[in-house]
């Protein structure tokens, strides 16, 4: 089986501003890895790219991809986003498990809708 876990955040309405610059992807990369440490998991690649409509996704084979958009967004929803991704390498669907480690990790309450 090949292709995208069954996960891929809405961006929704959130506002498209303009591209994050070289520097500031890079800190996003490094803040992923920082959670990863954290969480104790290893993604496989970290892609950070125009996904025009969602802000993450995880691939069966552990590669980890974000919208560039997400770069540039407050700090609560990257880390949001980032750890969603990350714990589908542990929890690959949303049940209560999942829900109840996102929700230990970060203290954003749900807002946006999420698939
Ligand atoms: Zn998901």
């Amino acid at each position: 089986m090949t292709g995208r876990l069954a996960c891929s955040l809405p961006a929704g309405d959130a506002l498209r501003m303009q591209e994050p610059t070289r520097r500031e992807v890079l800190h996003f990369k490094s803040e992923v890895r920082r959670w990863a440490k954290k969480l104790d998991l290893q993604p496989g690649a970290i892609t950070v790219r125009a996904m025009n409509s969602k802000w993450g996704s995880c691939s069966v084979e552990g590669r980890l991809t974000f919208d560039l958009g997400l770069v540039l967004q407050p700090k609560e929803i990257r880390d949001e986003v980032i750890v969603h991704e990350l714990l589908h390498l542990r929890v690959p669907n949303h049940g209560p498990l999942f829900r109840s480690m996102l929700k230990a990790y970060t203290q954003v309450p749900p807002a946006r809708g999420r698939s």
